[in-house]
């Protein structure tokens, strides 16, 4: 049996399922999957043809779609051009919100505890970049240290002191270029793919994703869902496709067998 025959039987699957009344989630990552790659991600959109597959699957019956990506949540919405009614997660599943004419930004992702921790990695950042040219940033579920342009010297300390500060207080330390990234939330797009499974009461998802963070989510799948790996590496997927384009014909396969 080829791949592509394959595939099709499990588009066939779930297409069948919806019509025994089951709900389908359709949970997609987006940069990679349905957008191309590109070097500046402010400019990253889907492809036409992948915009509207997703237009055509929000009108089916039966059908919830959503984007899980490691963007925060108004970075998602501000190039994700979905549907009404898209659920929206960002920030690897730490931001859950929807899209509905604009962004509709969920509950606080974090409790009272987890609250007041943030702001303790925050104060604690603070009082550490006085006196640099350093800035940090809050953002919903982290704290992030900016140190572009900040003299090197300057630069290595604080760094050092950011690592042993959410070392300290037990936090989740990313770090990158030229940034110190210290999250209260460990969340990974399982999590995330779980709880959007629980929270739309959907019976089969489709989940495609690019990356090795998506392969977090693939792992969670169980008989009856399907995974599609877009483009090369490893993967745990049993389906793959090549690129958005083939992803985007994928997604119109699955609304021509739903009648959408
Ligand atoms: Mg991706």
């Amino acid at each position: 049996m080829s791949d592509t025959t394959a595939l099709e039987g499990a588009l066939a699957g779930l297409s069948n399922a919806v019509r025994a009344g089951r709900t389908l989630l359709v949970a997609l990552d987006f940069d990679g999957v349905l957008a191309p790659l590109v070097d500046v991600p402010s400019r990253s959109r889907a492809t036409p043809e992948g915009a509207a597959a997703l237009r055509r699957l929000s009108g089916a019956d039966g059908v919830r779609l959503a984007l899980i990506s490691g963007r925060g949540l108004a970075d998602l919405a501000a190039v994700a051009e979905v549907p009404d009614g898209t659920l929206l997660v960002g920030s690897h599943g730490a931001e859950v919100g929807a899209w509905d004419g604009g962004l509709r930004p969920g509950d606080p992702a974090l409790d009272d505890e987890q609250s007041s921790l943030l702001a303790r990695a925050a104060d604690e950042l603070s009082r550490l970049v006085e006196g640099t040219t350093a800035r940090i940033e809050v953002k919903p579920t982290t704290v992030v240290l900016h140190t572009r342009g900040v003299p090197t010297q300057d630069t290595d300390r604080l760094v050092d002191a950011a690592l042993a500060l959410g070392e300290r207080l037990d936090l989740d330390t990313m770090a990158g270029r030229d940034i110190v990234e210290l999250s209260v939330l460990r969340v990974t797009k399982g999590d995330a793919l779980r709880e959007l499974r629980s929270g739309t009461g959907a019976g089969p998802v489709l989940f495609a994703g690019d990356d090795v963070t998506d392969e977090r989510a693939m792992a969670v799948l169980g008989p009856g869902d399907v995974a599609i790996r877009v483009g090369d590496g490893e993967s745990v997927a049993p389906y793959r496709v090549a690129d958005p384009e083939a992803m985007a014909r994928t997604l119109h396969r699955l609304a021509d067998l739903l009648g959408s």
